[in-house]
């Protein structure tokens, strides 16, 4: 199994879904394991994407939730598409979720070509 965690800042979240409805078959794929973000999350499925693990909203904790994970090993590797230019109220959070998956050697793509370079390699598993 490849769990891949799925993370939009609200003014990302058109272009996860743009990204996510071109690669629909691999999101679907039956070893592909999708976490995301409470509002990520719903609009993920909205767009097709079958079976989708939520943890909480972003500023919530869901960050925070993912980087535990991280922590666990359970992660593969993470999309994640920032908003360089809004600013954030768990900019910690954040900042915690990338320290971790660089202690844990965990690909983050946090713009769409590395999300597309990133989802290409795993298609070739
Ligand atoms: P969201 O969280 O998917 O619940 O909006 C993302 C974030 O802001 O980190």
């Amino acid at each position: 199994m490849i769990k891949i965690a799925l993370i939009a800042h609200d003014g990302k979240k058109a272009s996860m879904v743009d990204f996510v409805l071109k690669r629909l078959d691999f999101f679907n794929r039956h070893n592909v394991d999708i976490v995301a973000t409470g509002t990520t999350g719903s609009m993920i499925v909205k767009a097709g994407v079958e079976k989708v693990q939520r943890v909480a909203s972003g500023p919530m904790g869901g960050d925070a939730e993912i980087g535990a994970m991280v922590s666990r090993g359970e992660i593969e590797a993470i999309i994640f598409f920032r908003d360089p230019l809004d600013k954030h109220p768990h900019d910690v959070d954040i900042s915690m979720l990338m320290r971790l998956c660089d202690v844990h050697n965990v690909p983050l793509a946090t713009n769409y070509t590395a999300a597309d370079i990133l989802v290409s390699y795993y298609t070739l598993l």
